[in-house]
């Protein structure tokens, strides 16, 4: 195992700036790494080698002219769901498959001001729809602690790539848990910022009022850092918000401090049958121990918990059939071969450019938002959606943070979802109400279980708080001492 891969993104960028490594050494290593380990776990769907190298010269001359910033020089992976100029963004669809986009998105613009490298894009469920990365229409990715088993998703490429270190750190979109389940399936740490935080101009939309661009890192330092970076106002989405950004790193010095008195509210709803033995005694042993540490551990309720998924279910298909009607084969991407008028054109495009997931979404979501359905579907979940923000609302209240499970169990094992929809998506049970609620949440390890699967915890908190989560992560990472989290696909 290189030793240059095995740093931090925090190690790295020290190293880069004190100049004990150049960034071509340090992108070369990935570019290694890749070449060895992704053909097991296929995390990326592009690879931009020569990219990858011209932007680590440059971003070597910025240091050589004392120009470094933390991101300098450090190799990311991107979620094939923004938009990079110049570099095929698929989404994991045959309907994009070579589409190239004429500009970055915000995050990505960013990123490179601060002289990033970017060793290519990853897998993902097609549109971002699915929990598995099996939803790609390319192929799956396999989870690097067992092979046999997903990743999560839809970000499971971005997940995978950070856990077996084929990059520093990446970018995924979360618009039902795509950050935290994936994130918690391959140990490692994944943040769906509160919406508005992060820009989502050039991230390809599925369900606009619940997507949000976030870190998936290898600890909670990275993900500060990374956050530094991509929070903030973006004229170019009028959906971000104008509020101050904290430096989310210099605030975890104060975590020690903060620990003592905070109150953590654990929702009774979470906590019911159908919950993984070992994942719920995993989760209860990391509250301990932030009990330990002095956090005061109180029993909340979130009352509307139970109608979450339905909610979901209605509101994200019904965004995603209006966003994806713009996929017609007239203005980019894929285009049937033969039709004979406009009309034809279309059906034929849209029926063999998107998989099957993608159309059950568009047709759940054109019934929903259909005349003499709406009231009753989308008007309703709608409705019901004010009062899970109104849970949210009371429960913070009465604590600080709210801690969770992210999934029931962990990892479960390739295909074996897969023809059963309902069941993936009662899987997402434990991430979806924050983004239906707009709220931040985290997600990082606190267990490997006995078949050794990661196991992961969930922190929300009120609009805004994300260093509020990060320096409750960063307590628990510190105390839990789990290590450096190698998968088994980099032991064999
Ligand atoms: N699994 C959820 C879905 O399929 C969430 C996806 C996401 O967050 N992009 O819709």
């Amino acid at each position: 195992m290189s030793e240059i891969t095995e740093l931090t993104v925090y190690e790295l960028s020290e190293k880069l700036k004190a100049k004990e490594v150049s960034c071509e050494d340090v992108t070369k290593a990935y570019l290694e790494q890749i070449e060895r380990i992704d053909p097991l776990v296929k995390s990326y769907l592009t690879v931009t080698k020569d990219i990858a190298i011209k932007q680590a010269k440059k971003a070597q001359e910025k240091i050589d002219s004392n120009n470094w910033q933390p991101f300098t020089g450090v190799p990311l992976g991107i979620k094939d769901v923004l938009c990079t100029k110049g570099v095929r963004t698929t989404c994991a669809s045959k309907m994009l498959e070579n589409f190239v986009p004429p500009y970055d998105a915000t995050v990505i613009e960013k990123l490179k001001e601060q002289g990033a490298v970017f060793l290519g894009k990853l897998n993902m469920d097609e549109f971002a729809m699915g929990s598995s990365t099996e939803n790609s229409a390319f192929f799956p990715t396999h989870n690097p602690w067992d092979l046999d088993r997903v990743p999560g998703g839809s970000s499971g490429g971005s997940a995978a790539a950070v856990s077996a270190r084929l990059c520093a750190a990446s970018l995924g979109s979360d618009t039902g848990g795509s950050i935290r389940q994936p994130a918690s399936h391959c140990g490692v740490v994944g943040m769906k910022p509160t919406y508005g935080r992060v820009s989502r101009f050039g991230l390809v939309a599925f369900a606009s009022s619940l997507d949000q661009v976030g870190p998936i890192c290898r600890d909670i330092k990275d993900c500060a850092m990374l956050m530094n970076v991509i929070s903030g106002h973006d004229p170019k989405d009028s959906t971000s918000v104008d509020f101050p950004v904290p430096d989310y790193l210099e605030s975890l010095k104060e975590a020690e401090t903060f620990i003592k008195g905070l109150k953590i509210g654990l929702p009774k709803e979470y906590f019911v049958s159908g919950l993984d033995k070992e994942v719920e005694e995993s989760v209860k042993a990391a509250i301990n121990k932030l009990s330990s540490l002095g956090a005061e551990i109180i029993e909340i309720s979130l009352p509307h918990t139970e109608y979450a998924i339905a909610t979901y279910y209605l509101i994200a298909p019904a965004e995603a059939c209006s966003n994806l009607s713009r996929y017609d084969g007239v203005k980019y991407g894929f285009r049937a071969k033969e039709y004979q008028n406009l009309s034809e054109m279309y059906k034929k495009t849209r029926a063999q450019g998107f998989g099957p997931e993608v159309k059950r979404r568009i047709m759940i979501g054109t019934y929903a938002l259909s005349a003499g359905y709406y009231d009753a579907y989308y008007k309703k979940a709608s409705q019901v959606r004010t009062l899970i923000i109104k849970d949210f609302k009371d429960a913070f209240n009465k604590c600080d943070v709210i801690a969770t499970p992210v999934t029931p169990t962990p990892a479960f094992k390739l295909g074996e979802k897969l023809d059963d929809p309902l069941q993936m998506y009662l899987s997402d049970i434990f991430t979806i109400s924050v983004n239906l609620a707009g709220i931040p949440g985290l997600s990082m390890p606190c267990a490997i279980s006995s078949k050794g699967l990661p196991i992961g915890i969930q922190f929300m908190s009120d609009y805004f708080k994300e260093d509020v989560l990060l320096k409750v992560g960063y307590m628990l990472e510190q105390n839990l001492a789990l290590g450096r989290k190698i998968p088994k696909v980099l032991k064999d």
